[in-house]
């Protein structure tokens, strides 16, 4: 399916709104599908008071733009990056210090696998590019999870596959790993400082933390329930009106138009999926894909498709299933169980395999 830009404006503009009388009382449901965080967002809120789709849309444009983006001027994290080696510590947000705390405690628990200093090394193979806005035009169908409610299939990032791709040389990807390193960070309890050429990239978080910032406004509002998708992280909160299980999808790798189960879900919760369907570019046969080793500069090659991680935080969902990608089934399943979420994985011969907690919500198609 292709969708061209207009396409979103129209969906952007066709917020709809449906009376419903059930289990909450009296409430309407509104949706919307929109970008923002350089993916497809989808919104479905069952409200007692009226439309909040714009203001959750605009929490996300707000967290992009004064904190995460590292494109956008003034952000927080671009004038980090922007003061790499200049020997000056940059403040930052509670929120923020917050966020790097828990993440650079993951990066310590996955013994390196996650980094969000991999920047310089994502720059160079010029992931961006692969899913940036002006490829919108020529994008593929690249789901993320669905809310199956919705019954919208969902592009979560878009691929030009026409561009020409250049795969770095191995000296290239030697000398930007020798940029990253989150042990060599320093951070103070309000500032952070980076080594000359590093840069912060928390892209592999983001779409968490805008599930947790979304979870913990909807939960100030007269919301009966509510599930919001950020390209491939999910939240879910509440009930639907009519008591039936929220429905996630989880995408098969290689058929992105279906999925190879769904997960059944009760009141409030956050999953993530990071899989090498999202992002990447085929050169000679070969995958290359967005999800990086930090231990080698290459895409990650640990016999895994998809992890989808399953748990009571946005943060931690996105950034386990990135790090569990990493690791692959057997120390991913460790790691996530450490952190007392739940995770599936899909292997390269297209198995699943899951944590035990896993198997009472997912169910296979
Ligand atoms: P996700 O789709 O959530 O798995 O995040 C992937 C994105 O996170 C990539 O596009 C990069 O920007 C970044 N990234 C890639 N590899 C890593 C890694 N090993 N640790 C942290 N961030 C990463
Ligand atoms: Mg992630």
């Amino acid at each position: 399916m292709k969708r061209k830009p207009k396409d979103f404006l129209i969906a952007f503009l066709l917020v709809s709104g449906l009376l419903i009388f059930a289990g909450c009382g009296k409430v309407e449901r509104y949706s919307m599908t929109d970008i923002a965080m350089g993916t497809v967002t989808n919104q479905t809120i069952y409200s007692k008071d009226g439309d909040l789709t714009l203001a959750v849309r605009d929490i996300m444009l707000e967290l992009e733009q004064e904190e995460l983006s590292w494109r956008i001027e003034g952000s927080e994290i671009a004038q980090i990056n922007a003061a790499a080696g200049s020997g000056v510590y940059t403040p930052v947000s509670d929120r923020l210090y917050k966020e790097l705390g828990i993440l650079i405690k993951l990066s310590e628990d996955s013994g390196g696998a996650f980094d969000i200093s991999i920047h310089p090394v994502a720059a160079l193979w010029n992931i961006d590019a692969w899913a940036a806005g002006e490829n919108l035009e020529e994008e593929e169908n690249q789901a993320a999870e669905i809310n199956l409610e919705e019954q919208t299939a969902e592009e979560s990032t878009f691929l030009d596959k026409q561009q020409s791709v250049i795969i770095p040389s191995r000296e290239q990807i030697a000398l930007a790993l020798s940029h990253t390193g989150y042990e060599n960070l320093s951070l103070t309890d309000s500032s952070i400082m980076l080594p000359k050429d590093m840069a912060l990239d928390l892209g592999a978080a983001g779409k968490g933390i805008a599930c947790d910032r979304i979870a913990a406004y909807l939960k100030e509002q007269a919301v009966c329930g509510a599930v919001i998708s950020v390209g491939g992280s999910v939240v879910t909160i509440g009930k639907k009106p009519d008591g039936t299980p929220w429905q996630i999808g989880i995408i098969d790798p290689r058929d992105t138009s279906s999925f190879i189960g769904i997960l059944y879900l009760e009141g409030e919760n956050f999953v993530s999926t990071s899989g090498d369907y999202e992002r990447y570019v085929e050169v000679d046969g070969v995958r290359y894909h967005h999800i990086l080793n930090p231990a080698t500069g290459y895409p990650a090659d640990s016999g895994v498709r998809s992890v989808t991680i399953l748990c009571d935080s946005g943060i931690l969902s996105d950034a386990l299933s990135t790090a569990c990608f990493v690791l692959g089934v057997e120390e991913g399943m460790a790691l996530a169980e450490s952190y007392g979420a739940q995770a599936l994985f899909v292997d390269m011969e297209g198995n699943i395999s899951m944590t035990d907690g896993m198997k009472q919500f997912f169910k296979e198609k």
